[in-house]
């Protein structure tokens, strides 16, 4: 089979640190191209502009990866696919439910693949927790979730604007890990969010989710904070109706039952990411699944505003 030739949309962060070199250490894709609005580029790859200037110029290319802020990625999501490129799309797949929507229509109009990557699922531990916790009933689940956002997002304007997300940026992740592990459907009960003065978006929250088959007296609840400094925290314990004590730990690359490590995973998160992404190409199927991008939402929609004080980003 011929690699699928693939070209990176917004060359900032993630796609440095991750796309470029999970694309190029897989034989199943070429990176043939990159847009960016600042003229950036990485291993000489022509740049463009913008989608529809590269569209226009290198028609061969069949797939073409999101790594955008969320406001924005579904006209660039629309442009490729009706130019019929497959897409695969960071997190969150959009900034809100209606654009994902949209997103998931105008890929069933074009019959092309769409992939709404939730980085944090593709470690193993995360698989591993899904089955331990299958069939069972949740007593407690509790995501601790706390960084220091000068730290991983020096610089970065558009999180604190209006669809940046704010603490549910990297939040989400946690929301894709319990999305995916927890035996029966999570929804928000409660949401306290906290606003810095000079921030549009959520600096801290805190999250009580509910369940179909909730135990009596159970308590699932999440805090996100993102003034954490010294040691990082990207913990989920879940402990079930007979006692089993699951914790996930380093943003879920790790994982202890009942205290005892079980696996202790090196990150090959993107590499992971790709290997789906081929998968997918080769079967013509899309792979979207909204959970985490529906609970974000619910926190904001019944999110209780508190502000606090103004917050230097650096
Ligand atoms: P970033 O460093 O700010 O990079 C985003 C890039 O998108 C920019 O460098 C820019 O690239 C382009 N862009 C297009 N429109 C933009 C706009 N209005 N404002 C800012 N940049 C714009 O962000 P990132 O950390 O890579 O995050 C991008 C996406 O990846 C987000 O959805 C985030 O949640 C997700 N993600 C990030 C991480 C992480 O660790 N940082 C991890 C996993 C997922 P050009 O100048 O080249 O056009």
């Amino acid at each position: 089979m011929t690699a699928t030739r693939i070209a990176i949309t917004g060359l900032g962060k993630i796609a440095l640190d991750q796309h470029v070199p999970a694309i190029t250490g897989n034989s199943d894709f070429e990176l043939v191209a990159i847009v960016s609005g600042r003229g950036a580029t990485v291993n000489g790859l022509p740049s463009f502009p913008d989608l529809g200037t590269l569209l226009a110029a290198l028609p061969e290319v069949e797939a073409v990866a999101l790594c955008t802020p969320p406001t924005g990625r579904l006209a660039l999501a629309i442009t490729a696919l009706r130019a019929g490129k497959h897409v695969l799309l960071e997190k969150p797949p959009s900034a809100t439910l209606a654009e994902a929507d949209v997103l998931a229509a105008v890929a069933a109009e074009t019959g092309q693949v769409v992939f709404a990557t939730w980085h944090s699922r593709f470690n193993p531990a995360v698989e591993e927790a899904r089955r331990l916790l299958k069939g069972r009933r949740l007593r407690r689940l509790h995501i601790d979730w706390r960084e220091d956002v000068r730290r991983w997002h020096p610089g970065q304007a558009w999180i604190w604007q209006p669809g940046g997300f704010g603490v549910f940026d990297p939040g989400i992740n946690a929301l894709s890990i319990a999305t995916a592990i927890t035996p029966s459907p999570l929804h928000v009960s409660a949401s306290r969010l906290e606003i810095a003065g000079n921030h549009q978006t959520p600096i801290g929250a805190e999250l009580t989710f509910d369940t179909p088959d909730a135990l009596p007296g159970s308590r699932l609840t999440a805090v996100f904070d993102w003034r954490k400094e010294g040691e990082q925290s990207w913990t989920i314990e879940a402990e079930t109706e007979s006692g089993v004590h699951l914790t996930l730990t380093e943003g879920g690359r790790c994982l202890a039952v009942d205290g005892v490590p079980t696996i202790e995973a090196p990150s090959r998160e993107y590499p992971a990411i790709y290997e789906r992404f081929a998968a997918l190409l080769a079967a013509g199927a899309s792979d979207y699944d909204l959970r985490p991008l529906q609970l974000v939402a619910d926190a904001f929609l019944l999110g209780e505003r508190r502000g606090v004080a103004d917050f230097d980003a650096g």
